[in-house]
């Protein structure tokens, strides 16, 4: 019998399938925003919600959600506020989620292997209706993020210029904290809640290092999450390891391997075109020019009904959720 033939065992690689593909796919907003650290935040204040389930004997996977939407609307109202004490509320909520999770746990009678395997996750305890839950939050995650991509792109990449478009910025910038919210609950069983916020992250940033367009980089990213779940969950059933620690160390060496190819790539391209007329921003998905005639039926121009916006010296036009901006003989994206 191999492994593959083990009923948890593949119930744990469908929900690391999924978890690899919705983390990296939220997460690359996430990055966009500068809002790197936010799945964690959202990943502490869930434990208190998995304490709730345990302690009331409710299913954890509802009560985590429940608490974890409630804690990611309370994030991004507080981050819209914008005022210096936000910072210390943050910290407040974060901790007292990690706090008040364990002292649930301990009242509710369990110890801190139940607690681990939610931490770290766990290989044997996706449970057939666990999986359900899984697969029916990622899908509702994975239509989201791609479904609703040059909103929530717009949004991330510029607030202000997507507020002037008329893009409902407010709603959308939740839209994200509770898609996040979700992804963290599918994530639960398998990285768990501690290292959830890496898979969401670190797929980004590796995928950074080798694409620059926004498109490539959520590719990428949800590939390489995928890659990092599916090797992570099998390593650690040979190594009796929890899963969330192999599928992380496996997310970083990728990131390194990238950041070495990436910096050496970069190298090769600025010799061979000392005069390129744009410097890429390492590590920032930034401008990529293209050529017209590969996406463009026509050149932007003030009629042809693409919302049009200043953008400093130049105009913008919004493209399929892009900003282009006419550069010469091609388009750059702003
Ligand atoms: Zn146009
Ligand atoms: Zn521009
Ligand atoms: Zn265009
Ligand atoms: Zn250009």
């Amino acid at each position: 019998m191999t492994l593959f033939e083990l009923e948890f065992m593949q119930r744990a690689l469908i929900a690391g399938l999924l978890t690899g593909l919705s983390a990296p796919a939220i997460g690359t907003y996430l990055v966009q925003r500068r809002l790197s650290l936010m799945g964690d935040g959202i990943g502490h204040i869930a434990i208190t919600g998995v304490a709730l389930g345990l302690l009331t004997g409710t299913a954890p996977a509802l009560t985590a959600i429940l608490v974890a939407i409630a804690g990611a609307t309370a994030i991004e109202l507080i981050r819209a506020r914008g005022k210096a004490s936000g910072d210390v509320a943050l910290a407040l909520l974060f901790y007292g989620g990690i706090a008040g999770g364990v002292l649930l746990i301990g009242l509710a009678g369990q110890g801190a292997a139940t607690l681990n395997t939610y931490l770290f996750g766990s290989l044997t305890t996706v449970s057939p209706s666990d999986l359900y839950v899984v697969v029916g939050l990622a899908v509702v995650v994975l239509v989201v993020a791609v479904g609703l991509g040059p909103q929530l792109f717009a949004v991330c990449q510029d607030e202000e210029f997507a507020r002037v478009t008329g893009l409902r910025v407010q709603l959308l910038n939740l839209l994200i904290a509770v898609m996040a919210a979700v992804t963290v609950t599918v994530a639960m069983r398998t990285v768990g809640l501690l290292l959830v916020s890496a898979l969401m992250v670190v797929p980004v940033a590796t995928a950074q290092q080798l694409t620059r367009s926004f498109r490539t980089t959520f590719m990428t990213a949800c590939g390489i999450g995928v890659f990092a779940c599916l090797a992570g969950i099998v390593t650690s059933y040979h190594a009796d390891v929890a899963p969330g620690a192999t599928i992380v160390v496996l997310a970083l060496a990728c990131f390194v391997v990238a950041a070495v190819t990436g910096a050496l790539l970069r190298r090769r391209r600025s010799t061979r075109a000392p005069l390129a007329d744009e410097e890429p921003e390492v590590g920032v998905p930034g401008p990529e020019p293209h050529v017209v005639t590969d996406e463009h039926p026509h050149a932007h121009s003030q009629r042809c009904g693409h919302p049009k916006v200043e953008h400093g010296d130049h105009v913008d036009y919004v493209h399929d959720g892009h900003l282009h901006a006419a550069h010469g003989d091609h388009w750059d994206e702003h």
